[in-house]
């Protein structure tokens, strides 16, 4: 039986505005996403008071989401400084395959995907 699901690969990358950032961020700088995985290049850091703020929406951006849905269409996430002027674009970079098996000891979920 087939118990495979797909996800989208994401990519975090600070962006500036014309309002200055007073954290640490610089422009391009970015994390990856895979799955449950974070991934940070090498000489790369990331403020997690920001990621604190991005976290939450990671799971639904990896997802199929439905076309009217405000998670859809919104990418930037604020700094949570309310005097920075950074923010964060979700970009969705492909898609990666995974077995339902070797996430989750759970067994498939019967039904109408309530
Ligand atoms: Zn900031």
């Amino acid at each position: 039986m087939d118990d495979s699901f797909t996800l989208y690969n994401l990519k975090v990358q600070v962006v500036g505005t014309d309002k200055p950032m007073v954290c640490g961020h610089k422009e391009g700088d970015y994390f990856l996403v895979t799955g449950e995985d974070i991934v940070f290049p090498e000489n790369n850091s990331f403020s997690l008071y920001a990621l604190s703020a991005i976290l939450p929406l990671l799971p639904a951006k990896q997802r199929v989401l439905q076309a009217n849905d405000w998670m859809l269409s919104d990418s930037l996430i604020a700094c949570p400084d309310p005097n920075c002027g950074a923010v964060f674009k979700i970009t969705r970079i492909g898609t990666k395959a995974f077995s339902h098996a070797e996430c989750t000891i759970e067994p498939l979920h019967k039904g109408d995907g309530q």
